[in-house]
């Protein structure tokens, strides 16, 4: 997708506003970001999804469904998207001979129009989202948040994850560990932990994967880039400044305690064009 790159990383001064809405700014200088997406395989459980990508209607230009899919901000914010059918997730995992319909479980960062737009090819999954995350999608004004409530397709099932650390009730409750103060481990063994990291959104969560020999650390849009992580830039806005920069402090945090562990951002095509594949 292509935006300016004031959006990314907010520019000082003034015209700050302007030119992260692209107001001005000539378009051959919209930078082009990565819509990103995760297949995880565990050993035990199955084939795991972080995020779902945009959708196959987006894919195939103006109509109907697309627009229902990313409904009226969606669709502004989007126009200028280049992708062909075969880049949906879908239609990649197809391509390596995965059934979506094995995908079980789907992981939401958060609820973004260009990360909740391909749920509806996975109606079978069962999706983790953090509580805040869901009320902030719902909610009133959801769509001037950046969400398109179309996208939630109900024939998904949708768990709700609460990281309140408040008196805890049951074994899963909420720990800290490490940099982060509220994490959930999804599946008792430490392969997937789940790190509250609000502030981009109101419930965004990042996702800390065990791999074979090191970690690697989704962190979705809590960093859109590297150079919010290690470089100072920040986001032209973020939905609670605030929880952003404590979700930040963490995410920088973990990055000098684990300097083995991958990290990919949200939207760093630079970063996205430099890792490979597959990583085990
Ligand atoms: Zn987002």
């Amino acid at each position: 997708m292509k935006g300016p790159i004031g959006w990314f990383h907010r520019a000082k001064g003034p015209t700050a506003t302007l030119k992260a809405l692209g107001i001005g700014v000539p378009a051959e200088q919209n930078i082009s970001v990565p819509i990103v997406a995760f297949l995880v395989e565990h050993p035990s459980v199955g084939l795991l999804l972080i995020d779902t990508g945009f959708h196959g209607s987006i894919a195939d230009g103006p109509g109907a469904e697309r627009s229902r899919n990313l409904g009226p901000v969606g669709r502004l914010m989007a126009r200028d998207v280049s992708m062909r059918p075969e880049q949906t997730v879908a239609a990649q995992l197809r391509a390596r001979g995965i059934d979506p319909a094995d995908v079980a479980v789907i992981v939401m960062t958060h609820l973004h129009f260009d990360h909740a737009s391909g749920l509806a090819d996975f109606p079978g999954a069962t999706v983790l989202v953090s509580e805040p995350e869901w009320q902030s999608a719902r909610g009133r004004g959801g769509v001037l948040r950046g969400y398109s409530t179309t996208q939630l397709d109900p024939r998904l099932s949708y768990r709700t994850l609460d990281f309140s650390t408040a008196p805890a009730r049951s074994s899963n409750a909420s720990k800290s560990r490490g940099a982060f103060a509220q994490t959930l481990d999804v599946f008792g063994d430490g392969s997937v932990t789940l790190a509250f990291t609000p502030g981009h959104s109101r419930g965004h969560l990042s996702v800390i994967l065990r791999l074979s020999s090191r970690e690697a650390l989704i962190a979705g849009d809590a960093i859109y880039t590297m150079a919010t992580l290690r470089d100072g830039e920040r986001p032209w806005r973020s939905e609670d400044a605030e929880a952003f920069e404590q979700s930040l402090s963490a995410l920088q945090a973990y990055d000098r305690e684990q300097p083995d562990a991958l990290i990919v951002p949200g939207h760093d095509m630079e970063h996205w064009r430099g890792l490979e594949e597959h990583y085990s």
